[in-house]
């Protein structure tokens, strides 16, 4: 029988190993917990080390559950939709073009030579289409929030939405093109608050409150959005 350990609620599988010397904690892909340890780690060792390493598990059980599912990746093949704003496109790989990747509002064609590089070519098309977008969305939500951000940049920051900085820059990731409007200004009004807390804390949530009152169903329709998002993982620089 498998030896298995329970703390704050969740279960771990213990792996002994002869080889190990020091203690291992890992969230595999079906988010199963394996704790891998030294052959002689006592039980109390063994529950202590994973108690102090509970928030870390739960944050990264939280990723999982959020993105993993739906951390879906395109095959770049015809016929396959990407998301626009909230509106889907049909990709069409096509032989004969000058650019790598086009989109003509109606599709986006992407040349047959470029297919090794897609992830690449769409994540600059995003980036691109989207930093004039997203200039144009923070000059309508800032003054709601009341904030005047020193620069926003869009780029790849992995698992994350958006991020904002101490001294009032912020990130959001460019696969946030893929969503629909109003969940893309969730995540721009979400940024914005940070500017006057960067903490979640009461000040935020006025903040928040004040400039997207339904900033709640936002949050709650992202998390299901999410899962049909393209996360092009395979090119994911962090
Ligand atoms: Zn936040």
């Amino acid at each position: 029988m498998s030896e298995t350990l329970e703390v704050g609620g969740l279960t771990f599988a213990v792996r002994r190993s002869q080889r190990r010397k020091t203690l291992g904690l890992v969230v595999d892909r079906g988010a199963a917990l394996v704790v891998q340890a030294p052959q002689d780690t006592g039980s109390d060792e063994l529950a202590r080390w994973v108690q102090s390493r509970l928030l870390w598990v739960h944050r990264k059980l939280a990723l999982k559950a959020q993105l993993a599912p739906n951390a879906r990746e395109p095959e770049f093949v015809t016929g396959e939709s990407f998301g626009y704003l909230g509106r889907t496109y049909r990709l069409v790989i096509t032989a004969g073009q000058d650019r790598p990747l086009r989109f003509d509002r109606q599709r986006f064609h992407l040349r047959a030579d470029a297919r090794p590089c897609a992830t690449d070519h769409f994540r600059s098309w995003y980036v691109s289409v989207g930093r004039p977008w997203v200039d144009k969305r923070v000059a309508f939500l800032a003054p709601r929030a009341g904030v005047v951000p020193t620069r926003i940049t869009i780029g790849d920051l992995g698992y994350r939405w958006g991020s904002c900085s101490r001294d009032g820059l912020i990130s959001l990731n460019w696969r946030l093109l893929q969503l629909p409007v109003r969940l893309a200004d969730y995540v721009i009004a979400h940024e914005l608050a940070h500017l006057v807390e960067p903490h979640h804390g009461p000040a935020f949530l006025r903040v928040l409150d004040r400039s997207m009152p339904d900033w709640g169903a936002r949050k709650e329709e992202l998390t299901r959005k999410a899962r049909e998002v393209y996360w092009c993982s395979a090119g994911m620089a962090q």
